[in-house]
């Protein structure tokens, strides 16, 4: 759906024609109608949306002119948003209510946004489809076919950002492509920055060396818009770079003329749906008229070990970061009288987890555990260094490197039900590979296939985000041709 840019809504209100209240309440209106079908967010944050648009109008009136002023700003529910319940979309944090706000949330709200919720997302982000929920949450449904999958793990963000008519941009969360899989599915702009490049401080981690907060949007530019608003040094997290960034906006529809971008063969082969094949080929003849030079590259000790590797080195990393969920210190509790603290912090755990968080825990504890760390974590790690090795040889030859997003376009549920977990985890083959090397990269709507989006995605090198701005939104140029 077409909606107003935020700038142009910008311009809206500080003309007078809107105010950020009237915007506030349609989106909320539209989230009350959409909701019971889509099931975008597992929490509307109502009260504190309005009462932020109220705040941010007396401001206007004293001359305040945010740059995503009357956006609503939708927030994966793994990033803490005070005064509003957090769950990571897990029962385990059910009441939990932050006391501060993520550094990013904090940022947008400065710039004129409001939150209007949290969206549903795979239980903290152990998925590709966002059917992992936690128990008692709904799944969210794509948009162009709600039998359809929305993609994981922040599918509601991106599934609610495809949808709504409004203007609203969205925080998401990617630890192994979690942002690019559902902007793929739902035809919405995701952008996976460089690790490091935004604040992690005040999300809900899943795998702390590998996870990045990014936007979500209709367009590049407002993606850009979020990104330049969101990042920054922070001292509230140390693995935040210190290093001034901005003016990202500036590069829509910068000319890629005289670039290369390299084609990765190992994912555009015949095991490539037929479909998502013809929408990626007709946009890269699309570039090259645009004078972008194309050359075939490989990344083939990425495609057999990166999903392996990703496995070993983030379930041990969820499996430490879960241990602090015993039913003591934050959301679910219950009657501890008579029971030894095993007892109790099991039955929490037991009731509190689904299916999918347990696998993981079993498996992440044991790749970790003395005897078998050498074996499996540090050896992942060894290989996660070569693994982006390969990328760094191949940006000395492209500026970016190109494939599908995903290896098909959104599947369907009873299709889901169908896969084993180990199918379920190749779903990100494509996405892994960036995300365990930290590098930026963007996935734009290129096209259809049997009426659903297909993502075109682009990865840079570290620190490298103008270049994907640029790219994306010749993709988008290009899908609009089309
Ligand atoms: N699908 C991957 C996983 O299940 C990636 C999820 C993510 O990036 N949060 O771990």
């Amino acid at each position: 759906m077409k909606a107003l840019s935020v700038q142009a809504l910008r311009e809206k209100i500080l003309s007078g024609e809107t105010t950020c209240e009237e915007q506030c309440h349609s989106l909320l209106e539209e989230i009350s109608k959409t909701n019971k079908k889509f099931h975008h967010f597992c929490m509307v944050s109502e009260k504190v949306a309005l009462e932020q648009a109220r705040e941010l109008d007396k401001k206007v009136k004293k001359g305040f002119h945010g740059k995503l002023l009357g956006a609503g700003l939708s927030v994966k529910d793994s990033i803490c948003v005070e005064g509003v319940e957090t769950r990571a979309g897990s029962k385990v944090l059910s009441g939990y209510v932050p006391p501060s706000s993520a550094t990013v949330v904090e940022r947008a709200l400065a710039e004129g946004a409001f939150v209007l919720g949290k969206t549903s997302q795979d239980e903290f982000g152990f998925g590709s489809y966002s059917v992992n929920v936690g128990v008692g949450f709904e799944v969210p449904r794509n948009p162009f076919d709600e039998g359809r999958a929305c993609g994981g793990s922040s599918g509601g963000s991106a599934g609610f950002t495809s949808l709504t008519k409004l203007t609203q941009v969205s925080f998401g969360e990617s630890t192994g492509g979690s942002i690019a899989c559902p902007a793929s599915f739902c035809g919405s702009v995701g952008f996976t920055p460089t690790y490091g490049l935004l604040s992690r401080h005040g999300l809900i981690d899943y795998g702390n060396s590998l996870d990045k907060i990014g936007p979500m949007a209709k367009t590049v530019s407002e993606a850009a818009r979020l990104l330049e608003v969101s990042s920054g040094p922070d001292n509230k997290d140390s693995t935040c770079v210190d290093k001034k960034t901005g003016g990202f906006e500036s590069f829509v529809g910068k000319s890629l003329k005289g670039k290369t971008i390299g084609i990765v063969k190992d994912f555009v082969g015949n095991d490539l749906d037929f479909g998502v094949a013809k929408v990626f080929f007709d946009m890269v003849s699309f570039l090259e008229k645009e004078g972008v030079k194309t050359k075939e590259v490989s990344l083939s000790m990425n495609k057999k070990f990166a999903i392996p590797a990703y496995y070993l080195i983030s379930t041990p990393e969820a499996s430490t970061n879960l241990a602090r969920y015993c039913g003591m210190r934050y959301g679910l509790s219950g009657d501890f009288a008579g029971k030894s603290f095993d007892e109790y912090f099991s039955e929490i755990r037991s009731n509190g987890f689904g299916l999918e968080v347990k696998r993981r825990l079993m498996l992440g504890t044991f790749a970790r555990m003395s005897g078998f760390r050498d074996a499996y974590y540090l050896r992942a790690l060894k290989v996660r260094r070569k693994l982006m090795l390969e990328f760094l040889e191949l940006f000395k030859q492209v500026d970016l490197v190109v494939h599908p997003a995903m290896p098909f376009v959104a599947p369907t549920f009873s299709e889901i039900e169908k896969l084993t977990p180990v199918q379920h985890y190749f779903a990100d083959i494509f996405l892994t590979p960036s995300n365990l090397g930290g590098f930026p990269h963007i996935s734009v709507n290129a096209g259809f296939h049997k009426g659903m989006p297909v993502g075109f995605m682009f990865t840079a090198n570290h620190f490298q985000e103008s270049g994907l701005i640029s790219a994306g939104s010749l993709v988008e140029e290009g899908a609009k041709n089309a």
